[in-house]
């Protein structure tokens, strides 16, 4: 069903690494199997890539003209947005509705870039002398992308679009669990003409092909999504070549109720908020801070409400709660519940598998809610990546702010209080890159978004995440015959 082949360097060819598998996880049945790339792919991506930036066919365009390219694969992703959310649900069993969002996503965030480049501008900066001086920025040459398997299509698409905005080439390496979603960006990409050699789309593992990538002399930035021990090891190679980085990575968010919240409102944004995706995000928000004085009522409600939602395959629309990515990481986030409960945690609800026929071959866990250990507990300190959430109650915001604080991760944060100014003062003081007040887990990507701490360094989205795959060139232009050092070093009479 699909082709064996990977795009290295403008080719669709068989790639020259390791054979790589991946199954539908409602099934367990394999989808594809396919030679990912080696590590002389890479060395052949990256110099293709550097030879097709450099090319003036892609060099020289105009601002509106790259924009228009950026613009064809938005419309293209338009006309195949049915068949990219069904083989992303059937790769990552992420539900049909939430694939769906994020193919609509990845079309606006091209979009977004097309318009942002067209109104990019440099600067003339004040001048301090008899010269005109000016800053511009010009591409970094080639850009490594390296993405995690729980959003493939966005977490792509936020790299790929602001890159190739900026002039670049990219190198693009999809998770091991989740290849198909990038090749098929990579064909679409193709389709919509883009020179070929710009984009390379190279699954392999990541110790080995995104290593090779990060390394790479030919590599200029590294844009990397996925957890924080990689994100360290990345981080580390990339100083030893003194190249910028930016790092998307893990997360272990608070969501906060106060007593005057809108009690609808805070529940289902706390549900949606860890039990979308099936807990697969790196903006879940798995520990809910509830006020002592409301802590058994809405813990309770929120336990009845996660018994009642809809499990099933990605591909029912009515799927609340879809299977995990795979049923190896199903198994690692259950020994993590496991663990929780010997250490005394209480399981309020969910904590195994699923009972039925329906679920027996699917990566299916229940959602489960978890209390009865302090914020200090492995549990509330360690990101889970799964359906699971940890209830702690608080007493006044001074004990709020110290414990959800109290955590190496910091990136986002949501806030549910009917008083504008309780919202103002946490959202201020929480560490986070975002924070949501009286919603959750919206994104517009006019919005810069990135952690905190270990959650990461820099910024995508927003019109200056183009400027994240830029270098930034300042020129002086002289504009006297006469220049400060003239007299001393001028023309020497003979
Ligand atoms: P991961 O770190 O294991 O892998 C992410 C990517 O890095 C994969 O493509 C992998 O092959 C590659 N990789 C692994 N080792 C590498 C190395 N040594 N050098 C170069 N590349 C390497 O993460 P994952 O399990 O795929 O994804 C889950 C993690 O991603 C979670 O921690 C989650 O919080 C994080 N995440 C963060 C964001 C964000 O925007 N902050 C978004 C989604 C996911």
């Amino acid at each position: 069903m699909f082709a064996d082949e990977i795009l290295v360097g403008g080719r669709w060819r068989r790639g020259g690494g390791e054979v790589l598998e991946t199954r539908d996880p409602a099934t367990g049945e394999v989808l594809a199997r396919l030679h990912g790339a080696g590590v002389a792919d890479v060395d052949e991506a990256v110099r293709a890539g550097a030879a097709a930036a450099a090319d003036p066919a892609w060099r020289d365009l105009l601002p509106h003209e790259r924009a228009r390219c950026l613009v064809r694969i938005a419309d293209l992703i338009a006309e195949r947005a049915d068949d990219i959310a069904a083989l992303q649900t059937a790769d990552t069993g992420k539900s049909i509705n939430e694939t769906r969002a994020l193919v609509a996503s990845a079309q606006g965030t091209f979009r977004y870039f097309a318009a942002a480049l067209e109104t990019l501008e440099g600067a003339l900066t004040p001048s301090r002398g008899p010269y005109l001086t000016m800053s511009v920025h010009e591409p970094v040459g080639v850009v490594g992308a390296i993405t995690p398997w729980n959003s493939p299509i966005a977490s792509d698409a936020q790299k790929v679009a602001p890159a190739l905005a900026a002039g670049n080439a990219v190198v693009l390496k999809p998770a091991e669990w989740t290849p198909l979603v990038s090749l098929a960006l990579g064909r679409l990409i193709t389709d919509a003409g883009l020179p070929p050699g710009l984009l390379s789309v190279l699954p392999g593992p990541g110790r080995i092909i995104g290593d090779a990538i990060v390394r790479h002399p030919g590599v200029g930035k590294v844009s990397f999504t996925g957890g924080t021990t990689t994100g360290r090891a990345i981080g580390a190679a990339a100083a030893e070549k003194i190249m910028p980085v930016s790092l998307e990575l893990g997360g272990k968010s608070p969501t906060i109720v106060f007593p005057d919240a809108d009690r609808e409102q805070a529940l289902a944004g706390l549900l949606f908020g860890v039990f979308s995706s099936s807990g697969q995000s790196c903006i879940a928000g798995s520990r809910a801070f509830v006020h002592a004085s409301i802590y058994e009522e809405v813990v309770g409600e929120l336990v009845r409400r996660a018994g009642r939602l809809r499990i099933g395959p990605g591909t029912d629309p009515a799927t609340q709660v879809a299977p995990m990515v795979a049923h190896a990481h199903r198994d690692k986030v259950a020994a993590m519940v496991d663990r929780a409960r010997d250490e005394g945690a209480r399981v309020r609800c969910g904590g195994r598998t699923p009972d039925g026929e329906a679920y027996a071959r699917g990566a299916y866990y229940l959602p489960t809610i978890l209390d009865g250990v302090p914020n200090s507990a492995a549990i509330c300190q360690e990101e889970v990546f799964g359906p699971v959430l940890v209830a702690l109650p608080f007493e006044d915001e001074e004990d709020l702010v110290a414990q959800a604080n109290d955590t190496v991760y910091g990136l986002a944060c949501g806030v549910w209080t009917g008083d504008y100014r309780t919202a103002w003062r946490v959202a201020r003081r929480i560490d986070a890159g975002t924070v949501w007040v009286n919603t959750y887990k919206q994104f517009s990507i006019s919005t810069p978004f990135g952690g905190f701490k270990d959650s990461g360094l820099g910024r995508e989205k927003g019109r200056e995440g183009i400027f994240a795959y830029m270098r930034q060139k300042s020129v002086y232009w002289g504009m006297d015959e006469q220049q400060p050092y003239s007299q001393q070093w001028g023309a020497q009479s003979t």
